[in-house]
């Protein structure tokens, strides 16, 4: 397979689409971003600095701080680190959960990444998934996929993965965050989530990683 390959694997929250987008980074030793965590460290940045008063976003700081952030996915171990501190486990608690989907609706926010993730790409190819990766990011990937599934299966995988983190919360807020930031990215203005005209659409809802992953080296090795 060539080096510089990218594939891109969008959908809705909790599908499964990081989990087998790691499966394909080891299988074609390619590296692996989830953008979803880049997205969630600037919510995180925002938060500690302070940006949300009363609830509201301070755009102008936000858009100032920007430029002295510095975000890296390290492909090993699927971490994220913002200004040299792991923050992975931080990027999963539920105060940036709940403001993750507003931070990712503003246009500089996405801009900003935008950028990253293309230079990210440029040398070595990529696995990456998001919600607008097939359709803004990389509308030219060469192998597209679209992760649905049905809302409580996905609450239950989520609520399941955030107990084992040892986080204390209800399925029921788990479930209401997915609703909530459902409804946010696909309805927002810039890079809606909605599924790129040419991608395969896969609802893992029954299936098991082993089925999807699969699935995807089926569809990719017929390309
Ligand atoms: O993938 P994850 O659920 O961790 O993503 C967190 C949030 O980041 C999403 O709900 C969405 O608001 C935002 N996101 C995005 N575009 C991407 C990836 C994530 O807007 N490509």
């Amino acid at each position: 397979m060539n080096s510089r390959i990218v594939i891109a694997i969008d959908g809705y929250a909790s599908t499964g689409k990081s989990t087998l987008a790691k499966m394909l980074s080891r299988q074609y030793q390619i590296p692996f971003i989830d953008s979803g965590s880049l997205y969630r460290g600037i919510t995180l940045y925002a938060l500690e600095k302070g940006f949300f008063k009363d609830d509201k976003l301070d755009q102008e700081a936000l858009s100032e701080a920007l430029g002295g952030l510095n975000l890296r996915f390290d492909n090993e171990t699927g971490g994220l680190y913002l200004n040299a501190e792991n923050v992975s486990q931080k990027i999963r608690l539920p105060q940036v959960s709940d403001r993750v989907s507003n931070i990712a609706a503003l246009t500089m926010v996405r801009e900003f990444l935008l950028h990253q993730l293309r230079h990210m790409a440029s040398e070595n190819g990529l696995v990456i998934d998001g919600r607008d990766i097939g359709t803004v990011v990389f509308p030219n990937a060469d192998y597209k996929f679209f992760f649905t599934a049905r809302l409580e299966v996905r609450a239950r995988r989520r609520y399941e993965e955030l107990k084992a983190l040892g986080q204390n919360t209800t399925f029921e807020e788990v479930l209401n965050n997915l609703i909530v930031r459902d409804q946010i990215d696909s309805s927002r203005e810039t890079a809606p989530l909605r599924k790129a005209d040419d991608a395969f659409e896969i609802d893992t809802s029954k299936l098991t990683k082993e089925q999807v992953f699969a699935d995807l080296l089926e569809k990719i090795d017929a390309k």
